[in-house]
């Protein structure tokens, strides 16, 4: 689980853009559905992401297979973390 912060999401969805498309995006732009009594569309914005970015997100992704391949867990806490099915067994008895 990796990919789960927003700033990870948006860097490789910019690198599928990329990869799919040929080109580099304009700008990123997440909007999400708020809902209240009255419901509204929120919008964030953010410019396309640069090389710093995308060597960010290859870096995350080599440590973790670095941590796979040596058959180690490294707790990642992140807003995926309510949701987990690990979250009250396995991820509690983590200590490193
Ligand atoms: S609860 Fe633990 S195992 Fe689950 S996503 Fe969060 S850090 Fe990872």
């Amino acid at each position: 689980m990796i990919l789960r912060s927003p700033h990870a999401l948006n860097r490789g969805r910019s690198y599928l853009y990329r990869l799919a498309s040929g080109r580099d995006e304009g700008g990123l732009e997440i909007r999400s559905l708020i809902k209240t009594k009255t419901p509204k569309l929120d919008f964030h914005r953010y410019e396309p992401r640069s090389r710093r970015h995308l060597r960010r997100l290859f870096a995350a992704i080599r440590a973790y297979l670095d941590d796979l391949d040596r058959g180690q867990y490294v707790f990642r806490p992140g807003m995926g973390c309510n949701m987990c099915e690990f979250r009250d067994d396995h991820c509690q008895h983590w200590l490193g």
